[in-house]
């Protein structure tokens, strides 16, 4: 493909993306603007990438550290890029990922949540995250359980350096567009649920769920961020 059909294809893919979020707000009532769009770039170079700014998206995610800094590095801060981290991280990467990203969505557990906020001390900010559920309660995969993620709160208030701002979810593969709904409603469910006014730190504003196959159905359900990768950037190498 020429540089200029490929970047035609992103423009366009972005503006179908966006198209497509907006008339899942509008089905169920919900403003389209507290949907934000996260382009996710795992092994997308930094020149495709930037058919993605050309495009308008401003959001971007990455699932691995090493990766990520190399491409972050390579746009200026007057971009105004922010980028969230949504793999799986590893606690002596934490240090890395602290300041890079100006959120980290796969907080799994407590104690990686204590050494974001150990880092954060030391590198003098606050580091917004969201808490990574495991909403199909599957063995294989990350993050809190239901009851863990009650128990984590009144600790992850304590954390000085740190700003909960809601829940992140991948639920389970499913082949049919839809099959996801339950998990997505679960998740919101769950967030509302957590939402308490004792807590300083602690918000539950934020869902971010819903993937190239089911961020129709995840904005219908209440997602405030989509995580989009093959939708906008035709599918990865394996
Ligand atoms: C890769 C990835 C996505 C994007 O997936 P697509 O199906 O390509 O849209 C979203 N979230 C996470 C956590 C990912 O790793």
């Amino acid at each position: 493909m020429t540089d200029a059909s490929d970047s035609d294809a992103i423009v366009q893919n972005v503006q179908s993306v966006l198209h497509h979020i907006r008339q899942a707000a509008d089905r169920v009532g919900r403003q389209s603007d507290t949907i934000r769009l996260i382009a996710v770039t795992k092994s997308v170079s930094v020149s495709r990438i930037r058919h993605a700014v050309a495009a308008g998206v401003r959001l971007f995610g990455e699932n691995r550290l090493q990766e990520a800094l190399p491409k972050i590095a390579s746009f200026g801060a007057e971009e105004g890029l922010g980028w969230h981290f949504v793999g799986r991280l590893q606690r002596r990467k934490v240090k890395s990922v602290v300041g890079a990203f100006v959120m980290i969505q796969s907080v799994d557990s407590l104690e990686l949540a204590g050494e974001i906020n150990r880092r954060a001390e030391e590198a003098g900010v606050c580091q917004e995250i969201l808490l990574e559920v495991n909403i199909g309660g599957e063995s294989t995969k990350a993050g809190f359980s239901l009851p863990g993620v009650v128990d984590a709160l009144p600790v992850l208030d304590s954390m000085s350096h740190l700003s909960v701002k809601g829940l992140m979810a991948v639920p389970p593969p499913t082949r049919e567009a839809g099959s996801a709904r339950p998990y997505f409603r679960r998740l919101s469910e769950l967030a509302r649920s957590l939402a308490r006014t004792d807590l300083r730190r602690v918000r539950m504003d934020e869902l971010s769920m819903g993937m190239s196959n089911d961020f129709e159905t995840a904005v219908e359900e209440g997602a405030t961020f989509v995580r989009v990768g093959t939708a906008i950037f035709g599918p990865r190498p394996r």
